[in-house]
């Protein structure tokens, strides 16, 4: 009977030591497993997202190792006019732009180190997925991939009306959705042939060239003028602005042996600040500058992103700048207050002005690139909008929506009253030279229909009034995208 006890005991203690060294097992088995499931995270997280960033890199071999693979796919706007393509004998590639001219600085080009979307989007241009059995048949016969397609976020008929409407004229044009941050029309003149362009490189890159390779929609700096008001405005609303004082305009303005002078020396007379902003008086302007409390206009310039990297995904892109410090003298800090003084601000970096009032004070990131798609026209992959954050309050967003409002229903910008949709804005007449009939004509506005939104920022260098000239270039682009 003892045996058989023992019998029975023995198997009991050999299980209760088997079962300890199966923990053990099962705890160095799933902390493998752990490990394993990590390392293939991070690898899926680096193959999916960091590795796009680092063979994007322009100065990656593998980029050119993929380019003897694939033939380089096509650039499209939202509503599907092909703006380059590859024309492919079997041998050579020639890049051709059917819009030329008219997309030269936003679509750019692929040669000569690249710009614009052939620069941002060459990795997903030189990557295939067409289909499988298409990628073995041209594997096995040494042919190459067609590469993916790359849908830009661009409206054909508003950059047209864009280029158009600019003319002959030097300047630049931005044009964006509040609400989601996608671009929708981008130009820049003086322009170039974009399926020329290594041909004309040496010409095209000589001082005496006019920066015309230059895209002056992100990278030209110029003084903003008046539509620097709206962030004086934000600032005196700040500084607690009072509705009940009023601003006596004669036309022009002295303080420490400096004059201000109105445009045309217009006097305004006596108005509320409100009326004061849709007349866009300087003297007003000034005399509000004087008295806000020092760095107040900074802040608020910087509110707005001057002084900042602006957040995007575009390359070469500039930062826009103020400078005005508390040692600054009344000419300074009343020239400042109107726009003019050392700011300089690009004509994309007022659009996102614009952009941010329309949206509530939130600022969308701006971006270009739209999605992907395969040769066969099936979707890859879609960039999501993406939300920067709160620039200013809903309240301070409000209140300069009023007063843009009034510049069009009794101000510089009647030009845009109409009853097809309801524009806000600001006109600028920016000087640029100690000539007085020099300036650059400014516009910032964005107009709503039926919830679909559009915010646009012009500038038309040497133009003169900015209620002559940018203001029905705005105008053309707003009715091109709200009549669709
Ligand atoms: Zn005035």
């Amino acid at each position: 009977m003892r045996s058989n006890k023992e019998e029975i005991k023995t198997p009991k203690v050999r299980r209760k030591k088997r079962r300890s060294l199966n923990r053990e097992f099962a705890v160095v088995t799933y902390s493998m497993i752990a490990l394993y499931l990590a390392l293939i995270v991070y690898f899926c997280y680096f193959v999916g997202f960091q590795s796009e960033a680092f063979i994007n890199h322009s100065s990656n071999p593998r980029l050119s190792v993929m380019s003897e693979h694939t033939i380089r796919g096509d650039i499209k706007t939202s509503d599907n006019v092909v703006l380059a393509h590859s024309d492919y004998d079997g041998k050579n590639e020639t890049r051709v732009y059917p819009k030329g001219r008219e997309y030269a600085h936003v679509v750019g080009f692929s040669v000569n180190g690249m710009s614009g979307a052939e620069k941002d989007a060459n990795f997903y241009l030189l990557r295939s997925h067409a289909f499988i059995i298409d990628r073995l048949k041209n594997d096995l016969f040494e042919k190459k991939n067609e590469g993916d397609n790359v849908i830009l976020t661009l409206d054909s008929k508003a950059q047209e009306a864009a280029y158009n409407g600019m003319g002959s004229y030097k300047g630049a044009v931005v044009a964006m959705d509040p609400e989601t941050g996608k671009i929708l029309a981008m130009v820049s003149k003086p322009d170039f042939d974009p399926s020329t362009i290594s041909q004309q490189w040496e010409s095209l890159t000589s001082s005496s060239s006019e920066s015309i390779l230059l895209n002056r929609a992100t990278q030209g700096l110029y003084p903003p003028g008046s539509t620097f008001k709206i962030i004086t405005a934000l600032a005196y609303d700040r500084n607690g602005r009072n509705d009940n004082v009023t601003f006596d305009c004669s036309g022009d303005f002295t303080s420490d042996g400096f004059t201000i002078h109105c445009y045309g020396n217009k006097a305004h007379g006596n108005q509320s600040f409100e009326t004061a902003f849709a007349n866009s008086c300087n003297t007003t302007f000034a005399k509000i500058g004087l008295v806000l409390k020092k760095n107040s206009l900074k802040n608020a310039a910087e509110d707005f992103l001057f002084n900042t990297d602006i957040p995007t995904d575009i390359s070469n892109v500039k930062s826009s700048s103020f400078t005005m410090d508390k040692s600054a003298n009344d000419a300074l800090i009343m020239q400042t207050s109107i726009g003019q003084g050392n700011t300089l601000a690009t004509p994309l970096q007022m659009a996102l002005v614009a952009s941010t009032v329309a949206n509530n004070g939130y600022l969308m990131e701006p971006y270009y690139i739209d999605s992907i798609e395969n040769n066969n026209g099936i979707n890859v992959k879609t960039f999501k909008p993406v939300e920067y954050g709160r620039l200013i309050s809903k309240k301070e967003a409000n209140r300069l929506k009023k007063y843009m409002r009034k510049v069009v229903t009794e101000g510089t910008g009647t030009g845009l009253l109409t009853s097809s949709y309801k524009a806000y804005g600001k006109t600028g007449t920016a000087e640029f030279s100690s000539n007085k009939n020099e300036a650059h004509s400014w516009f910032v506005g964005f107009a709503n229909k039926n919830g679909k939104k559009i915010a646009v920022s012009v500038i038309m260098e040497g133009a003169g009034a900015g209620s002559s000239h940018a203001l029905p270039l705005a105008k053309k682009i707003i009715d091109s995208y709200l009549s669709k």
